[in-house]
């Protein structure tokens, strides 16, 4: 904390991960002889930098850029770029850091790195937007490419950011090259990428279930948020025959006894970029929005937090079980608090760590540049097929670590220390760098 003062979050996620690593590191000593926990926590490389705008009436703002590359003893490294006005260091290195170990679980061979602004594109028009982007690559287009550093979206980044930023960086370098993954369709993106991080906790969440006996049909399911990773949650989840009835934004939730109406949701949060009360208005009177208040008092089977870090803290823990929830999985990053994990998990409660359930994202941006350096585009069907089949793979892989570390049941000491090994016996053999 004295290395990194001012940086809660970025303790947050370190603390998490090394909490669960003293049986590995006691197996394996010489990993600490190697420094490794200590490399680990060293981004290898973080640059800020300044982003200069004119916004549609002339006025000039500054906001902060940041790129923090975690990580690349498995391969280039890879994340997303997070635009909200809370972003800064601590947060992009929480999320770098988190990353390393999500990449490695998905056995794809990418390494970690995360980054954004603390731009909020919330009001903005396209313009802004676009003029926001291009200011933003035009720096960061010398600290990435294809075969070094491949960022893609998170919060307030999704295709329209993606296109402006891909076209600044084609035009600076004069290179068609996979370096931003999200890309739109048409143009190099992979189809169900848009679906792929909210469909993969799904089927992660599926997966915890059916250890237990049981799965998804028919079961109430409590969704916060409503941008990327919520609708796509709530789609899978009506294909499964569950029943969604939630979603959430900043300014409150909404609750429909019917279920969430995946096409009316889509078409106020993805066409009209609205908020969530819209909603509760059109939909009539199954519907209704609770400004302010917290999703997680909505009885459910089955919870999936989908909107930002630190949404889901001991009070709502409390009321999930309370009302007898089974299981919560992570769509959302670092959503849950510690202590919120450690009540849920003493409940009996199976919890999925974001880490190894909302995996599937940056899974299929994998394989959308391996789509684009064979020059291809495989089917939704293919494309899905693997989806399904990494979550499975990942979903196995934590639940066989923690039996082997004597912690079994226990998702989040399965993924950390499933993901560290990939990445440390990889940093072990390339020498001390
Ligand atoms: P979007 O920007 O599409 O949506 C974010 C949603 O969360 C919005 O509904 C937003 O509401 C809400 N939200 C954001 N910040 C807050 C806040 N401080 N308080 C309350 N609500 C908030 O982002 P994504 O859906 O892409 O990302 C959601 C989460 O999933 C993030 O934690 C992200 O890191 C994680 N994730 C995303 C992946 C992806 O592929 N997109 C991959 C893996 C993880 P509002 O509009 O009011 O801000």
């Amino acid at each position: 904390e004295k290395r990194n003062p001012a940086q809660p979050e970025f303790h947050q996620a370190v603390h998490e991960v090394l909490e669960t690593l003293a049986p590995v590191l006691q197996a394996r000593p010489e990993y600490a002889e190697a420094a490794l926990v200590e490399r680990l926590c060293e981004p290898e490389r973080q640059v800020m930098f300044r982003v200069p705008w004119q916004d549609d009436r002339g006025r000039v703002h500054v906001n902060r850029g940041f790129r923090v590359e975690f990580n690349s003893a498995l391969g280039p490294y890879k994340g997303g770029l997070r635009f909200h006005s809370s972003v800064n260091l601590g947060v992009i290195k929480f999320l770098g850091f988190e990353q390393i170990f999500k990449n490695a679980l998905t056995g794809l061979g990418i390494g970690g790195g995360k980054g954004g602004s603390d731009f909020d594109p919330h009001g903005r028009s396209d313009a802004e937007v676009m003029r926001f982007c291009q200011s933003f690559m035009t720096e960061l287009y010398r600290h990435i490419g294809e075969h070094t550093d491949v960022p893609a979206g998170d919060i307030g980044v999704g295709g329209r950011e993606i296109g402006y930023l891909f076209g600044q960086y084609r035009r600076i370098t004069n290179r068609w090259e996979s370096v931003l993954t999200g890309k739109g369709q048409g143009w190099g993106g992979s189809l169900i990428r848009p679906e792929a991080t909210g469909y993969g906790n799904v089927l992660f969440a599926e997966a915890m279930l059916r250890e237990r006996g049981e799965d998804l049909e028919g079961q109430t399911v409590i969704v916060s948020g409503s941008g990327n990773v919520a609708i796509y949650t709530i789609d899978k989840l009506h294909a499964l025959g569950a029943n969604p009835v939630t979603c959430s934004d900043s300014s409150g939730y909404v609750v429909d006894e019917k279920g969430i109406d995946l096409e009316l949701l889509k078409q106020i949060k993805e066409v009209e970029r609205g908020r969530v009360d819209a909603y509760a208005e059109r939909r009539g009177t199954s519907a209704r929005f609770v400004p302010g208040g917290s999703v997680w008092d909505v009885a459910g089977d089955v919870a999936l937090p989908s909107a930002t870090q630190n949404e889901l803290d001991e009070n709502a823990a409390t009321a999930l079980i309370r009302n007898g929830v089974k299981a919560v999985s992570e769509g959302a990053n670092m959503p849950t608090t510690p202590e919120a994990v450690h009540l849920l998990q003493k409940a009996g409660v199976a919890f999925g760590p974001g880490k190894a359930a909302n995996a599937g994202g940056v899974a299929v941006s994998a394989l959308e540049m391996a789509q684009n350096h064979a020059r291809t585009s495989w089917t939704a069907q293919r494309v899905e097929d693997e989806l399904a089949h990494i979550m499975k793979d990942i979903h196995a892989t934590c639940h066989e670590t923690a039996e082997r570390y004597g912690a079994p049941g226990d998702y989040v000491t399965g993924a950390n220390i499933a993901g560290f090994e990939r990445v440390a016996d990889a940093m072990l053999a390339q020498g001390v760098i």
